[in-house]
């Protein structure tokens, strides 16, 4: 291993992780990233005095950054930092129900239990199961390898399998949450959590009720100087151990010889390594980079996490009632998720999500302003008019937000810039812009994520979002985690 030649494919956050991981080990590293500069989908737009973070707003496990800098000898607080958020989330209905989600259980239960006049007790005990759930799945399902025999063979794998029955692998996310909760808003709020991977509540399995557990048990957080910085410390540390990165680079394929992999050629020319890492999305890497050789085609096909529209606007005034996270449901949720999933179009009532970090970190807006990222979540892009879908969506958004803050929103929209699938794909080569790789729309979804390591090339490993353990910040960071690990 020591001076071993690795090279990685894509700056994402995976991709650094995987260099920073490979850099201990003591390989030496070159990362080549299509773009000019690192973090993939974790970047930053600005215009004017306003800063938004353009992907990622929601950080859970942030444990998962600070051990890569332990792991590399340096006290993550030295460069790193973060507070944990004590309201998750503001939720806003139609109706004017209205609750603010504290991040403590028993506080939460007790909110929960005022505004919709159920016990404390199931909300409690619907929080347990999601603990239960998620201590059960994440050491067999997200934190080791799904495709190598030898993971079964041990007692918490075995422990896990033998508990399936109770994980709600079997039954479906929405049906569960109608037994358990029983009031159609607690059952919507809990069914949103499907989003957290893209996929759909009213066919993705109830073992997705292990999700609440991160925000309430773990703990939603927000990193000083915005999501941006998780990218940027990142690769400052990689930086700082030797890792070498090559931007503006795309890689054009992965190269082989007798079935091991020689090294890639990026802008016309060979650089030679014994070990390749690809963060690229699995469908461009086996359509475009390894095009000699035989695609997964089963796991390729399978259906897509959804993608985002999203819209930055600056405004030009404060709105007490929302905080960093807040939420306006939809009046007909599962026609959202048909639409979405089915018809891959937009609802005519989607979800809206505003993300205002200026609430925590006011230099992202001027004085008097807030920096509103406002994102509802839309198909991947095959093919749709999106002129036409952007524009009905933003009407659609302005009435709903107008309606239910009973103030006015469009007149204070100063600046404007705007993120859709389309652009998603062409930034990180995401498939059809999908923000979490395939979805978990079915109950095989997890065993049908390509695998951390190619069977057929010695040498080449798969980190990030479109592979095993799947999407998202904490899971893209597994993914590099279980890859350093497979790498002997
Ligand atoms: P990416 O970030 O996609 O990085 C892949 C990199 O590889 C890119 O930089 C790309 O340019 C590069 N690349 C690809 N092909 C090549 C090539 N051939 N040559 C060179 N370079 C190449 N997650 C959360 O945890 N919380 C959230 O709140 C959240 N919200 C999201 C909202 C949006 C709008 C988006 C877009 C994503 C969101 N996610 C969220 C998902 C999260 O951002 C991703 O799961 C995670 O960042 C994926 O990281 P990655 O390293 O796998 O891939």
């Amino acid at each position: 291993m020591k001076n071993e030649q690795a090279i990685v494919i894509g700056a994402g956050i995976a991709g650094i992780a995987a260099a920073i991981r490979l850099s201990v080990k003591g390989c030496k590293v070159r990362v080549f990233e299509q773009n000019a500069y690192p973090g993939g989908k974790i970047a930053e737009v600005k215009n004017g005095n306003y800063r938004w973070d353009a992907g990622p707003s929601l950080f859970t496990l942030p444990e998962q950054v600070d051990e890569l800098f332990r792991l590399a000898g340096e006290n993550p607080r030295d460069h790193f930092n973060y507070e944990r958020l004590s309201t998750v989330c503001n939720y806003f209905w139609e109706d004017d129900t209205f609750l603010a989600a504290p991040a403590d259980e028993k506080q939460f239960a007790s909110r929960v239990a005022q505004t919709f006049g159920l016990t404390e007790k199931s909300v409690i005990n619907y929080l347990k199961k999601s603990r239960f759930i998620y201590e059960t799945t994440a050491p067999v399902f997200l934190d080791q390898s799904l495709h190598k025999v030898g993971n079964y063979l041990n007692f918490k794998t075995l422990k896990g399998i033998c508990r399936m029955p109770r994980l709600g692998i079997f039954s479906v996310l929405n049906s569960q949450n109608e037994k358990q909760l029983r009031h159609p808003a607690l059952v919507q709020l809990f069914n949103r959590y499907a989003t957290y991977n893209g996929s759909d509540p009213y066919r993705a399995p109830a073992v997705l009720q292990s999700i609440p557990h991160l925000e309430f048990g773990r703990g939603a957080y927000f990193p000083r100087g915005g999501m941006i910085s998780i990218a940027r410390e990142l690769y400052n540390l990689a930086e700082r151990r030797g890792v070498e990165f090559h931007f503006n680079t795309p890689v054009e394929s992965i190269e082989t010889e007798a079935k091991r992999v020689k090294g890639v050629i990026a802008l016309g020319k060979m650089h030679e390594a014994g070990l390749v890492v690809c963060n690229s999305d699995v469908v461009p890497a086996y359509r475009k980079l390894l095009q000699k050789h035989k695609a997964p085609e089963k796991i390729l096909e399978q259906p897509r996490s959804s993608s985002a529209l999203i819209f930055y606007w600056g405004m030009n005034r404060i709105y007490e009632e929302l905080d960093m996270h807040n939420i306006f449901f939809s009046n007909d949720y599962r026609n959202e998720f048909d639409t979405i999933h089915q018809g891959r179009s937009i609802s005519e009532d989607p979800t809206v999500y505003i993300n205002i970090t200026s609430a925590y970190q006011p230099d992202d807006a001027p004085a008097g302003g807030m920096n509103w990222f406002v994102m509802i979540n839309v198909p991947g892009n095959t093919g749709q008019d999106w002129d036409t879908l952007i524009e009905k969506s933003r009407e659609a958004i302005i009435l709903k937000l107008e309606k239910r803050l009973k103030k006015p929103v469009r007149n204070h929209i100063v600046c404007e810039e705007i993120l859709d699938p389309v652009l998603i794909e062409k930034r990180t080569s995401s498939f059809q812009g999908s923000l979490y790789g395939s979805s978990s729309n079915n109950r095989y979804a997890a065993f049908l994520r390509h695998a951390n390591f190619s069977t057929g090339i010695k040498g080449l490993y798969f980190c990030g979002g479109s592979v095993h353990p799947g999407g998202g910040i904490p899971l893209a960071l597994k993914s590099a985690k279980i890859v350093a690990g497979l790498i002997r």
